[in-house]
């Protein structure tokens, strides 16, 4: 008897079936289409990501096959082949033919809040209507471990830290609605405007601090209220000993390390000895949004509160003045 195997990437055509304006800086939009029924993952969406592909102007979505997709998108001539993005599956609902696809966009051109000029993704969300077209490479039901794309992993850690800026609120939210109700810790979200600040629901244990950023510099107040939840000592240090804002150039502009992977190259992985170290009374940090943040916030855990490197998720999801 032969088997054959199954590919864990869906390559789908993803049709808007709704389009729900959250705030000022967020839209959701549902998609749905031919193969959704096999849309994973089928548990909890936690963080997992996919990829969206923007069709150019006066272009249909690309047919591709999912097997060496990357190579043959890239190989189209360069006005035709449209953007690939990555977002995150806020929610995936519904059987059959209903099976559907939630993904929060930030609207972050200078209509929205993001003051840099529109991408075309968040461009595309803003104008999006019911029946338009993207393409989306997504985990199958049932394969989604040989798709990957969840990086939360807390293990059995007892106190959760995690912080988001906008990007990565739809990642945040989907977490928080997973967790038990006696899931303790304290939640940072720093989004553009108190506009912005939505509904998510977090175990009733958990601080939660939504921030309104306002005019102030990206992330800065996310790392004051880290360092005030976290109890760290800021008495008698100059200002320049306290790690900030992308000051020092420690960490590449890509950061994403988890326990699994670092993009600096450090050897990251946690012997079995050092994963038993993980008592029950440990913390767990998953840290996610605009790149220099999120390095601020790594040298504020790991640098200044002596984190271990194997409890902690950090990863830039977009870098100011590049486009992804
Ligand atoms: C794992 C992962 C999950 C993600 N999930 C989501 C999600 O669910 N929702 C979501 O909205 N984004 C999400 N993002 C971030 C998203 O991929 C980026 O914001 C992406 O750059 C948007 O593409 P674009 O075509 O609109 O802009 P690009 O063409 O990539 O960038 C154009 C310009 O806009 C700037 N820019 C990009 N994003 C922002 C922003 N948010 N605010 C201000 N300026 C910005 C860039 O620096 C650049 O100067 C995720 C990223 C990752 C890695």
């Amino acid at each position: 008897m032969t088997t054959t195997a199954v590919n864990p990437v869906l390559l789908l055509t993803a049709v808007v079936r709704r389009v729900e304006r959250l705030s000022p800086s967020f839209v959701r939009i549902c998609f749905g289409g031919v193969d959704f029924e096999h849309l994973g993952p089928e548990g909890p969406t936690l963080d997992q990501r996919v990829k969206v592909l923007i069709p150019s102007t006066g272009h249909g979505v690309p047919r591709l096959d999912p097997d060496g997709w990357y190579a043959a998108w890239l190989a189209l001539p360069e006005h035709e082949r449209g953007h690939v993005r990555t977002y995150t599956a806020r929610a995936v609902e519904g059987e059959g033919d209903d099976r559907q696809l939630v993904v929060d966009f930030v609207l972050h051109g200078p209509d929205g809040h993001g003051g840099a000029p529109a991408g075309p993704a968040g461009s595309w969300a803003e104008e999006a209507t019911v029946g338009d077209e993207i393409g989306l490479l997504a985990p199958r039901r049932g394969h989604e471990r040989s798709f990957g794309g969840i990086e939360f992993a807390p293990a059995d850690a007892r106190r959760l830290v995690l912080v988001a800026d906008e990007t990565a609120v739809p990642a945040l939210a989907s977490i928080a609605e997973a967790l038990p109700a006696d899931a303790d810790g304290i939640a940072v979200v720093e989004v553009p405007d108190a506009t912005d600040f939505l509904d998510v629901r977090f175990p009733p244990g958990f601080e939660v601090h939504w921030l309104a950023r306002g005019d102030r510099e990206r992330g800065s107040q996310t790392l004051a209220t880290l360092r005030s939840c976290l109890r760290l000592d800021t008495e008698g240090r100059a200002p320049n000993e306290l790690p900030s804002l992308g000051r020092s150039a420690d960490l590449d502009d890509d950061v994403w390390e988890t326990a699994m992977y670092s993009s600096s190259g450090d050897d990251v992985t946690v012997s079995l000895q050092e994963a038993a170290l993980l008592g029950p009374d440990d913390t767990y940090a998953w840290v996610a949004g605009d790149s220099d943040t999120v390095k601020a916030c790594r040298r504020l855990l790991v640098g200044e509160g002596g984190m271990p490197r194997h409890q902690v998720a950090f990863m830039g999801y977009w870098k100011q003045g590049r486009a992804s």
